[in-house]
């Protein structure tokens, strides 16, 4: 184990960033809210400019430049360049060179510049505020960013486009409202502060607490709790299973408001290209998992164990053909869909979806038989006569 002596040196500036609005929002923020109070001008703002920053970490630096989820129109780049400078969490090209090399050697303690495995307080801040080797800048996997002219101006001008938006901004806000010191203290430093430790959650809490569902070997996982401070990021587990889909939180009633924006900005033509893993590939991931931890599971039932093994081999294959069947009728019924239609293949084309639908009712039908299945494994036990 580490000792304290033999850590690396103090960065001094980032532990500033990184310190000081932790410690005005402890103290100068509640202290002048007690004093003067905070209207709802400035509560609005607030929450206007935390989603602004957040947004602009989620669907800007992370999907779509550290992990190419979908390609946006620059109108949409330069907000979120100016987003990123808000949020105070360096420039683009280096934040995106960090997470590339976090997912590539995700809990590598040597490789992985904010490993889980290094703890909790590690992964949340003492790696940038320490020289670890890790954590050294290495531009060499972000070759395609360093030729996106928007980054490249974000990262010259990085020191007067964060005074912008962290003083700029919530002052002249301020002085068109008639308080200067309110304004900035709740735009400028409690929203700062929050923006910076929600974003810190997903590398630290969704690498600790929640299911492991799609990939069971590493650290991630999907935390809905953590999802409602990250704009939808604590879907961390799948993340790091499907990283270049544009969506976090992949059912409809994930909360997810990143892939909500992403979407809504490519119906409005700022957004293109969205890249999302098929439903088929993401339920034999899920499955595949389930099997194999039930497998590991009837080990420890001794004489039941084959029994149980029998059952489950045979509801998993049953499963897996349906879903594959499924499948296969959905590309079918789409590429008909999507051929040249005329009267007469109105026909074929109602039997195609009839049939994909049914088959639908029957993969949702094994699927309940195999949740049943697993729920009974593992749940209490009868006691032996
Ligand atoms: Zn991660
Ligand atoms: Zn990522």
């Amino acid at each position: 184990m580490q000792t304290t002596q033999s850590k690396p040196p103090i960065r001094w500036l980032n532990l500033a960033v990184l310190g000081i609005p932790v410690l005005v929002s402890a103290t100068v923020v509640p202290w002048y809210g007690f004093t003067y109070g905070y209207d709802a001008y400035e509560w609005v703002w607030f929450l206007v400019l935390l989603a602004f920053c957040e947004l602009s970490i989620t669907a800007g630096y992370h999907r779509m430049w550290s992990h190419s989820a979908y390609k946006a129109h620059p109108v949409l780049r330069f907000i979120f360049a100016l987003g990123g400078a808000c949020a105070l969490q360096n420039n683009c090209i280096t934040w995106a060179s960090d997470h590339r090399r976090h997912h590539l050697h995700v809990d590598d303690n040597e490789k992985d510049p904010y490993s889980a495995n290094r703890g909790f307080w590690y992964s949340h801040f003492e790696w940038m505020i320490r020289d670890y080797p890790a954590t050294r800048e290495d531009l060499s996997n972000v070759k395609d960013l360093l030729k996106d002219p928007i980054l490249i101006w974000q990262r010259d001008h990085y020191l007067a486009l964060l005074l912008l938006m962290n003083v700029g901004v919530p002052v002249l806000l301020g002085w068109l409202h008639g308080d200067i010191w309110g304004s900035f203290l709740l735009a400028g430093f409690l929203r700062l502060t929050l923006s910076q430790h929600f974003t810190y959650l997903i590398n630290s809490a969704a690498h600790l607490w929640g299911k492991q569902t799609y990939d069971p070997n590493q650290t991630a996982r999907d935390n809905w709790f953590i999802a409602l401070f990250t704009f939808g990021e604590g879907y961390h587990n799948y993340h790091h299973t499907f990283a270049w889909d544009y969506r976090n939180g992949v059912r409809w009633y994930h909360y997810d408001p990143t892939k909500w924006l992403i979407k809504v900005c490519s119906w409005l033509g700022l957004a293109r290209d969205l890249r999302s893993c098929s439903t088929y590939r993401i339920e034999m991931t899920r499955i595949a998992v389930q099997y194999k931890q039930a497998l590991q599971h009837c080990e420890k039932l001794a004489d039941e164990a084959s029994t149980w093994k029998e059952r489950l081999e045979s509801e998993y294959a049953k499963l897996v053909a349906t879903l594959n069947e499924w499948s296969d009728a959905r590309h079918a019924w789409l590429e008909a869909k999507s051929a040249a239609l005329s009267n007469e293949l109105q026909h074929d084309l109602d039997l195609l979806k009839g049939r994909y639908k049914q088959l639908k009712q029957q993969v949702q039908r094994h699927r309940e038989d195999w949740q049943l299945l697993l729920a009974n494994l593992t749940g209490p036990r009868p006691a032996q006569a």
